[in-house]
């Protein structure tokens, strides 16, 4: 059971929302589809769930064209930012809904109802008002009524950004242990790179309604395509550096990065890729600190011959921080270190 989409474009208008996309999700498997706002995320989601018309390509399941196939007929499950929720039915009614769509016999629903509130952590709030759940909880409803009628796909359109920061990720570790204890094949869509990362067997990254890369969180973390997904991957510095064995040469010094092999190499440097070390290779002058929860952040002007010649983020402990003006010596740490292509 797979979903495969090839050459797929989506327009609205002279708008190119979608790109010639090539894109397979394999049975059980969790895709995310990651990139900023208005790259074609949604589109694209869209486009699956058959709520948009391709211009142009494919969209198959199980090798078969889903051209003709109505939305309702699809047999994919789907979850939008706002839950969407029927606000006059209770709990169980929603979570019910689209079994009775489906005919399941009302013991049979009645089962399902109570097995998926369990499974979302919601056991015993089916006769529970909607409107007075709280935000997650809308959403862990929302959840079981697109799980209850047992879909082939789950389509997820940003199901947690409309929640805090601290649910949003309770929430992301709890979705991703339901879609692998129930093997469910999904496409998620989101902007939050954690979120992703939680969430995801594979991440396609998006930019300007086309992907760009595709592959395991780790690899996409560690080595971006190019600059420009490695700058939405949080890299704001590049410089060019020599490998030699999987140790890298570069004017801030040298250090050991797996899988760096042999030659030429681009660093993309995230905020952490340099911390305040009394023995670091790297010179320079704070020119700003910020404090942050449990470090301190600062920009620096490095001072040597080939440095990168804008300020740098660096890092230090909340103790004793340097402070504008201060000279600062500073040492590479390979956990803020991707390994990009070439610079675009
Ligand atoms: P994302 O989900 O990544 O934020 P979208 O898929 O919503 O991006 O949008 C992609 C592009 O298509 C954007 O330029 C957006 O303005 C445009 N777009 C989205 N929906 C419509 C629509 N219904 N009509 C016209 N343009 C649209």
């Amino acid at each position: 059971m797979t979903l495969e989409l090839q050459g797929l474009s989506v327009r609205y208008g002279p708008i190119a929302a979608v790109s010639d996309v090539d894109l397979s999700v394999a049975d059980g498997e969790v895709v995310a589809l990651l990139g900023p706002s208005g790259c074609g995320k949604s589109t694209l989601l869209r486009a699956v769930a058959g709520l948009e018309r391709p211009a142009a390509g494919t969209i198959r399941w199980d090798g078969v064209d889903l051209a003709g196939v109505a939305v309702h007929r699809r047999d994919f499950g789907l979850v939008f930012q706002d839950g969407q929720l029927f606000p006059h039915k209770d709990v169980a009614a929603n979570v019910a809904f689209g079994m009775r769509m489906h005919h399941v016999d009302r013991a049979e629903r009645a089962k399902r109802v109570d097995e998926l509130l369990a499974l979302v952590g919601l056991a015993g709030y089916g006769q529970r008002r909607v409107t007075e759940l709280s935000g997650g909880e809308q959403q862990r409803v929302a959840l079981a009524r697109a799980l209850a009628p047992k879909p082939r796909l789950l389509l997820l359109d940003e199901p947690l950004s409309a929640l805090d920061r601290a649910l949003r990720e309770q929430l992301a570790v709890d979705l991703a242990a339901l879609l692998r204890a129930t093997g469910t094949t999904a496409l998620v869509v989101t902007h939050d790179h954690d979120e992703a990362f939680t969430l995801a067997d594979r991440v396609a990254l998006m930019q300007g309604g086309r992907i760009r890369q595709v592959g395991p969180p780790d690899e996409v973390w560690r080595r971006p395509a190019d600059d420009v997904v490695a700058g939405f991957l949080g890299c704001t510095t590049f410089v060019p550096a020599r490998a030699d064995h999987d140790v890298v040469t570069s004017p801030l010094g040298e250090l050991p990065l797996p899988g760096s092999g042999d030659g030429a190499v681009l660093l993309g440097l995230r905020a952490n890729a340099l911390r305040t070390d009394p023995a670091g290779f790297v010179r320079g002058e704070v020119v700003q600190r910020l404090h942050r929860r449990d470090h301190a952040r600062l920009l620096v002007r490095l001072s040597g011959e080939d440095v990168p010649t804008n300020p740098v983020e660096a890092v230090a402990p909340v103790a004793g921080a340097p402070e504008p003006g201060d000279a600062v010596r500073l040492a590479l740490d390979p956990d803020g270190i991707a390994l990009t292509g070439n610079l675009t």
